[in-house]
């Protein structure tokens, strides 16, 4: 291959040069005005707070709605999920108020977003605003010369040198961000995330590996594997990759495995269902009406106000008090049925841009129970928590249509409609 040097015609060259020259202008100017957006987001974090602090607008100042509410106005005008926009904001606020040097570097176009954000990153746990302000004088010129990639770890070791909590304490600290999530990949495939202490990750890391690697032992030297088994040799090769053995070993150990901080028989992914029927004087009262346990019989009063704690919804039942017949079950919770059609209609939380999935989003009536909205599919939509709050708590409001569009409007009063997932794709028939 050809090298391009100063052997090739100058008009290659010159037309190089300028189209360099271009980007590196316009790269400048999308992170001035990136610097801009990120004061845009500040406001708008400020007027979330501020509202939040009127205690006539949110009498129970239930968690952070008007955040919330204020993140899904911009998020749908901007076609964006307002958690991301929630995220931004929070960034921004933090790279405004805690970075300005680093925020004057972004507006002059010395350095890009994903650098402001690697700086802002490392250097977010200094607490002391002269330490902080000191690491950004350290860290801006490296900033200038790097990539973001490359300024990462340089950044990390010098926000450590700021930094006046000792290792030890920011490690119990940070051991409190421990948790597990999903996410989904394409193809039918997902991820599983674990953050725990690094000596727990790497202890499972090489458990797997162990396991994986005798699998493999056992297969080159089958007469071993098979003395050692009592079994046969298997006619079919295990043709497993490394990898692929780890996650197979990883999948099994978390589904079959017992887990070992947990009380026995508590921790079981399946939960238990049963069918009690309370009379509502021994709920209201304290009243000792035995309760009934399907399948079994009487059940004591007090055991059934526990159970009925728990219980996840209700049925109300009428029940003729001559003869005892059951004459109308209210129900409040939809059917198996109207589940199963709710999860193929929406497929996700219905907020404009939400791509949560049903299995955790709540069943919503669109009209509430208490203005008498029946429990019919066309009055119910899946919503995750998140936007399920927003609907009850915020300006917010949704109506649905006949054909399960949902049209929310904004606290703006501006309309967006949320359209069911379309479950069913046809593709032209092959000649
Ligand atoms: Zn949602």
């Amino acid at each position: 291959m050809k090298a391009f040097d100063e052997s090739e015609p100058p008009r290659y060259r010159e037309r190089l040069a300028t189209l360099v020259d271009g980007l590196v202008d316009r790269r400048r100017q999308i992170a001035k005005l990136q610097a801009e957006e990120a004061e845009l987001l500040r406001d708008a974090q400020c007027l979330a707070l501020e509202r939040l602090d009127e205690p006539s607008a949110f009498p129970d100042r239930s968690g952070d709605i008007p955040l919330r509410s204020i993140a899904a106005e911009i998020g749908a005008a901007t076609i964006q999920s307002d958690r991301t926009v929630q995220t931004h904001m929070s960034d921004a606020a933090i790279l405004v108020e805690r970075f300005p040097a680093t925020l004057a570097a972004l507006s002059a176009g010395q350095i890009s977003r994903a650098h402001a954000s690697v700086i802002t990153d490392a250097g977010l746990a200094i607490a002391d605003d002269d330490a902080r302000a000191a690491y950004e004088v350290a860290v801006l010129p490296l900033a200038a010369t790097e990539t973001a990639g490359r300024l990462r770890p340089a950044a990390r070791r010098l926000a450590d040198q700021f930094q006046p909590l000792s290792l030890d304490e920011r490690h119990r600290a940070a051991r409190r961000d421990r948790r597990l999530w999903t996410t989904a990949l394409d193809d039918g495939m997902a991820e599983l995330g674990l953050i725990a202490p690094a000596d727990l990750i790497h202890g499972i890391y090489d458990r797997a590996t162990q396991f994986a690697t005798s699998i493999l032992d056992a297969e080159r030297h089958p007469d071993t594997g098979d003395q050692l088994n009592g079994l046969e040799a298997d006619p079919l090769p295990d043709r497993r990759s490394l990898d692929q053995l780890r996650a197979d070993v990883a999948c099994d150990l978390l589904l079959t495995g017992q887990p070992a901080t947990a009380a026995q028989g508590s921790a079981s992914p399946v939960r238990a269902r049963i069918q009690v029927t309370i009379p509502v004087r021994s709920l209201i009262v304290e009243d000792d009406e035995p309760a009934y346990l399907a399948g079994y019989g009487p059940i004591d009063a007090a055991t059934a106000r526990c159970l009925a704690a728990d219980a996840p919804g209700w049925d109300r039942l009428f029940i003729d008090p001559d003869t005892s017949a059951l004459q109308l079950v209210d129900r409040y919770r939809p059917t198996a049925a109207q589940r199963r059609m709710l999860k193929a209609r929406d497929e996700h939380c219905r907020f404009p841009g939400c791509r949560q999935p049903t299995d955790r989003c709540d069943i919503d009536h669109t009209i509430a129970r208490a203005h008498d909205g029946p429990t019919t599919v066309c009055n119910l939509g899946c919503f995750c928590r998140r936007h399920h709050m927003l609907k009850h708590h915020s300006a917010w409001r949704v109506r649905q249509r006949p054909d399960g569009v949902l049209e929310w409007t904004s606290p703006l009063g501006r309309v967006y409609e949320d359209r069911p997932a379309r479950t069913l794709t046809f593709a032209p028939a092959p000649f």
